[in-house]
C-alpha cells in the first residue's frame, strides 16, 4: 500500500491493516496495581521536544508504553530506528505494520546527536523488524551504535534487535560494533508463538542469543518475557532453563496489555506477588539480574539495571 499523508503530514494508512478483518475482543480493566503517572512533567516536555526536534521515532511513544510519563521526565527515551513501520505482525504489538520507507543514511548521526544532547549515562537502542533489506538492517544498528560512540563516548549503549531471522551474517555485522547489552526479547513461550508472534520462531531467537556470547564472551544478554497472554507458569520456568542454557545474564518479565481490541487478549493479569515469585526462581536459577513487575519493559529503568548488572558479574 503506498504512503499517504495528510496536509500535516500524518500517515493515513491504517497503522494495522492485517488486524482489519479479526474479531474484536473486550480490553480487561486494569487492576489497581497498574497504575503510572501523567505525562506532563517539565523533564518529559523537554524530551518531548528533542526527540521532535532530531526527528526521532520513539518505541515508548509507538508502542504506547505505559511508563512514558515517568521515562520521558528523566530523558530516558528508547529510540526506535529504521522507521515507524514493522514487515512483521505480532499479535500483541502496537507498532504499525505495512510497507517501511527506505532506510535513512542520516539516521545514525541524528540519533548520536539527540543521545548526546539528552545527555543519557545508557541508551537503548531498538528497531522494527526489516524483513525487506537483505541485511535486515544489521549494517544501520551497527553505523548507529558508532554514531552514538562518536557523538556521547561515555554513553553506555543497549540493543534491542529483531531476530534477523534468514539474515545470514546479520548478527556478526551487528557485533562490529559491539553494545555493552545485546537484548532481544523472546517475548512468549514456545507454544504461543504462531497465535503471538507469528513471523518468528522461538529457538532461532533463542539460538541468536546464544551466537551473541560466542562472538564475544565479554558481552552481557538479555532477553524479556510478556505474561498474561495465556501461558503457564511451568512454561515460563523451562523459558527460563532455556535462557540459561543460552548463557543469558538479564531477565525482564511484565504483565502484557492489549493496545487495542484486535490485538490479543490479556488472559489475566499477573499479581504483583506472583512477579515476586518469578524473580526469585530466576535469580535461583542463576540469572545476574532479573526484572519482574506488572510495569517492567525491556528498557524500563535499563541504565540503573545495567549498572547492577555489571557489578553482580563483578562481585561473581
Ligand atoms: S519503559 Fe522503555 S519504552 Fe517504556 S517509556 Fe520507558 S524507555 Fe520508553
Amino acid at each position: 500500500m503506498a504512503i499517504v499523508f495528510d496536509q500535516a503530514g500524518k500517515d493515513l494508512r491504517p497503522r494495522h491493516p492485517e488486524k482489519a478483518h479479526r474479531p474484536e475482543t473486550p480490553v480487561l480493566r486494569k487492576p489497581d496495581w497498574i497504575r503510572v503517572k501523567a505525562p506532563n512533567g517539565p523533564g518529559y516536555g523537554k524530551t518531548r521536544d528533542i526527540v521532535r526536534e532530531h526527528g526521532l521515532t520513539t518505541v515508548c511513544e509507538e508502542a504506547g508504553c505505559p511508563n512514558i510519563g515517568e521515562c520521558w521526565e528523566q530523558s530516558h527515551a528508547t529510540m526506535m530506528i529504521m522507521g515507524d513501520t514493522c514487515t512483521r505482525a505480532c499479535a500483541f504489538c502496537n507498532v504499525r505494520t505495512g510497507l517501511p520507507a527506505a532506510l535513512d543514511p542520516a539516521e545514525p548521526a541524528h540519533v548520536g546527536e539527540a543521545v548526546a544532547k539528552l545527555g543519557l549515562s545508557h541508551v537503548v537502542i531498538t528497531s522494527v523488524d526489516r524483513d525487506d533489506l537483505a541485511d535486515g538492517g544489521a549494517a544501520h544498528f551497527a553505523a548507529t551504535v558508532r554514531a552514538i560512540r562518536t557523538h556521547s563516548p561515555a554513553t553506555t549503549i543497549e540493543i534491542l534487535t529483531p531476530d534477523f531471522l534468514r539474515k545470514a551474517g546479520a548478527l556478526e555485522t551487528v557485533m562490529t560494533a559491539p553494545p555493552d547489552v545485546f537484548n532481544h526479547n523472546l517475548e512468549t513461550v514456545p507454544r504461543l508463538y504462531l497465535k503471538v508472534r507469528p513471523g518468528a520462531r522461538y529457538y532461532t531467537s533463542l539460538r541468536l542469543l546464544a551466537r551473541v556470547k560466542e562472538i564475544d564472551s565479554n558481552a552481557f544478554t538479555k532477553s524479556g518475557l510478556m505474561v498474561g497472554l495465556g501461558e503457564t507458569r511451568e512454561e515460563i520456568m523451562q523459558v527460563m532453563d532455556d535462557l540459561r542454557a543460552a548463557d543469558v545474564d538479564f531477565l525482564t518479565v511484565g504483565q502484557y496489555l492489549q493496545p487495542s481490541r484486535k490485538h490479543a487478549p490479556v488472559e489475566r493479569f499477573w499479581t504483583p506477588d506472583e512477579f515476586k515469585s518469578l524473580e526469585a526462581i530466576a535469580r535461583a536459577k542463576g540469572f545476574l539480574m532479573v526484572s519482574a513487575s506488572p510495569l517492567t519493559r525491556s528498557s524500563y529503568h535499563a541504565g540503573e539495571d545495567f549498572a547492577r548488572l555489571r557489578a553482580a558479574r563483578a562481585s561473581k
